[in-house]
C-alpha cells in the first residue's frame, strides 16, 4: 500500500514536470522579449518538485517585478497628470495679482475635483506611480495624482473632505516648521490624513531652496524633518518634493541617497538620467476654472 502511493507521489510529480516543461517550451517565444533576470534564472536551477509546483503567472509576475526600467524607458511612459495645490480659500483684497495664481478659492476648488471626478480621473498615489514608472506596473485608465504642498490648515479643513466625497487620496508635502502654527495643520491632522489614506511627504524643514545646501543644512532640512514626519506618522516618508520646484543635479543626488523613492519638482523638463527624482507636476491656478484646469491638464501630460 504505502510502496503504491510513493509510486503515485512520483507519477504526479514526474506529469508536473513534463507539463512545466512543455510550458516553457510553448511560451519562450514570448518570454525572449522580456529580459531574463537572476531570480529567474535561480528559479530555473531549483529542485524539479519545486519548479513542477510553480504557477506560469507566478514566473512571469516575478520576471515583470525585477525588471527595473531605465531612465530613457520611464520618460517613454506616458505622464500621469500631478497637480500642485496651495492654499484653498476665498481671495482677499490684499492678495496680490500673482499670489492667486497659487490660492484656489473654496468653491472653484470643490468644482475642480467635482470635475476630475466627473472626467472619470482616479487618484493614485506616489508608490503606484512609481511602479508603473520603474516596473510598469498597470495604473487605472485615467489616473491623476492631487499633491498639496506648504501643511496649510485649509489642506484638511477644505480638501480631505472634499477628496472623501469621491474617494480620493492626496499627497500632502509637510514643511515641518508650521506644524501647529495658525492656519497650518497640527501634528494630529497630519496624522489624521495618513490615517486615512493620504501620503505624507517630506516638504524640508522651511522651504529653503535644495540647491543651495551646506551639509548641515541637509540634517536640518531633510534629515531631521523626516524623522519628525515618521514619528508622527508612524510610517515611511519616502517621498519629497522641491520647494519652489528648483532642483539641478546636486539636489537630485542628495535626495536619492536619503533613501526617497521619488521626488517632485514643478513643470520644467525631467532630467535625463533621473527622472524618478524629477517628477512633473503643474500648479492648479487659482485663476482657472474647472474647464480650464482640464485643458491645462490635456495640454501638459
Ligand atoms: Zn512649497
Amino acid at each position: 500500500m504505502i510502496t503504491f502511493i510513493r509510486v503515485t507521489n512520483l507519477l504526479v510529480t514526474f506529469s508536473l514536470f513534463v507539463s512545466f516543461l512543455l510550458f516553457v517550451q510553448c511560451s519562450s517565444p514570448s518570454q525572449s522579449e522580456i529580459p531574463l533576470t537572476p531570480a529567474v534564472s535561480k528559479t530555473l536551477v531549483q529542485p524539479r518538485d519545486t519548479i513542477a509546483r510553480n504557477e506560469p503567472d507566478t514566473v512571469t509576475t516575478v520576471t515583470t517585478s525585477l525588471t527595473k526600467a531605465d531612465a530613457a524607458t520611464m520618460l517613454a511612459r506616458k505622464q500621469v497628470p500631478i497637480l500642485c495645490y496651495h492654499q484653498l480659500r476665498n481671495w482677499r483684497a490684499s492678495d496680490s495679482k500673482s499670489a492667486k495664481t497659487y490660492i484656489v478659492e473654496e468653491e472653484n476648488f470643490r468644482e475642480q475635483i467635482k470635475m476630475l471626478a466627473d472626467s472619470g480621473y482616479q487618484t493614485i498615489l506616489p508608490d503606484q506611480l512609481h511602479d508603473y514608472l520603474v516596473y510598469g506596473r498597470p495604473l487605472p485608465e485615467k489616473p491623476i495624482m492631487l499633491t498639496f504642498d506648504d501643511t496649510n490648515l485649509d489642506h484638511f479643513t477644505v480638501a480631505a473632505p472634499e477628496l472623501e466625497k469621491y474617494g480620493f487620496r492626496g499627497v500632502f508635502f509637510i514643511m515641518t516648521v508650521s506644524l501647529g502654527r495658525p492656519n497650518y495643520m497640527q501634528k494630529t491632522q497630519v496624522k489624521a490624513l495618513s490615517d486615512a489614506g493620504h501620503i505624507i511627504g517630506s516638504h524640508t524643514w522651511d522651504h529653503q531652496n535644495v540647491k543651495k545646501y551646506t551639509p548641515q543644512d541637509w540634517v536640518t532640512q531633510i534629515g531631521k524633518p523626516v524623522k519628525q514626519l515618521e514619528q508622527i506618522t508612524g510610517k515611511p516618508v519616502l517621498y519629497f518634493a522641491y520647494p519652489f520646484g528648483l532642483w539641478n543635479e546636486q539636489a537630485v543626488q542628495g535626495i536619492k541617497q536619503r533613501n526617497f523613492k521619488a521626488a517632485f519638482q514643478l513643470a520644467t523638463a525631467r532630467d535625463a538620467t533621473e527622472p524618478l527624482y524629477t517628477i512633473r507636476r503643474i500648479i492648479a491656478s487659482g485663476y482657472d476654472s474647472p474647464k480650464e484646469l482640464h485643458a491645462s491638464i490635456e495640454r501638459s501630460f
